[in-house]
């Protein structure tokens, strides 16, 4: 039996308010929760439903930043006319996230919020330093994923937008899990107002860059450079779908990728 309460607040304020309660969760696309209930990971004595704040939807260009709202849908950041002409990686990112369904009910908020390690979003945030904003502050990139399944999120902390700096090149490319289309490997490299950084996801146990490749990248922008650049497999995940070793190669091919990808 399901046994919680339900709310659905309007206001973030109301929302913090109501995930007071440690024992409260907040739901958004319900694509990673549901599925959690379902399985009885996860229970909940309150599910606080953010769909209904307004001030976090949207996507909007703020100076050199667009900012999209937490409860953005993937489909909507993949087919964004102001996305795909600021930041096309980042579109391109969310038009192959899971799905059609998972597209369509999934949010940006939830996701990064997630940190699951095979999310796509991560790389994003981290390669292109962007700004989480929350209910109570503005967190840096840098310093939001803490590890597996864990963030700089309190518990009841709000992610409600994420601030994007628009760069001069970006590109992201994967190796998909065929069953599950989640992340096996990935790298998003970005070249932001001079600065290179190259995120990995679905490698490790949390997202994580890559100073190797940056650098290596900062001396000769193209794909040879990443090329000869070895990801070490110590750490990295190793299960049924693919070794560590497997992975880290996996690294270096999609870095390749994405450099061409950005040009
Ligand atoms: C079949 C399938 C395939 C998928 N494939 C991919 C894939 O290829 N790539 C990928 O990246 N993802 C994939 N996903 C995950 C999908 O992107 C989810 O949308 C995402 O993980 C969670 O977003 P959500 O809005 O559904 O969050 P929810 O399920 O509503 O919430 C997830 C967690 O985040 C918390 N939360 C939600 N919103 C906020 C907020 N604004 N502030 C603070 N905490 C919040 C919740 O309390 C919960 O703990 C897949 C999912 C499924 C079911």
């Amino acid at each position: 039996m399901y046994d919680f309460a339900y709310h659905k607040p309007t206001s973030v304020a109301d929302a913090v308010k109501l995930l007071a309660d440690p024992d409260a969760k907040a739901i958004s696309g319900g694509q990673t929760l549901i599925p959690a209930l379902k399985h009885r990971l996860n229970k909940p004595t309150a599910v606080v439903d953010l769909s209904g704040i307004a001030e976090m939807k949207g996507i909007k260009r703020e100076g050199n930043t667009i900012v999209i709202g937490a409860l953005t849908r993937h489909g909507e950041v993949a087919t964004s006319a102001e996305v795909k002409s600021a930041i096309p990686s980042l579109a391109m990112m969310a038009a192959n996230i899971g799905d059609t369904q998972v597209r369509n009910r999934g949010t940006m908020g939830g996701s990064v919020a997630n940190n699951d390690p095979a999310a796509d979003y991560p790389a994003a945030v981290l390669a292109l330093k962007a700004t989480v904003r929350t209910s109570k502050r503005e967190i840096p990139a840098d310093e939001f994923f803490q590890g597996m399944f864990t963030t700089a999120l309190e518990p009841d902390e709000i992610l409600t937008a994420i601030a994007f700096p628009i760069p001069e090149k970006a590109g992201y490319e994967k190796m998909r899990n065929p069953a599950s289309r989640y992340v096996m490997a990935g790298v998003f490299v970005a070249k932001t107002g001079g600065e290179i950084r190259v995120a990995v996801n679905g490698a490790g146990p949390c997202v994580f860059r890559q100073a190797d490749m940056e650098a290596a990248l900062a001396a000769n922008w193209s794909a040879d450079a990443v090329d000869g650049v070895k990801q070490d497999p110590d750490g990295l995940n190793g299960d049924i779908h693919g070794s560590a070793e497997y992975r880290a190669h996996l690294v270096t091919v999609m870095a390749k990728r994405a450099v061409k990808a950005a040009g």
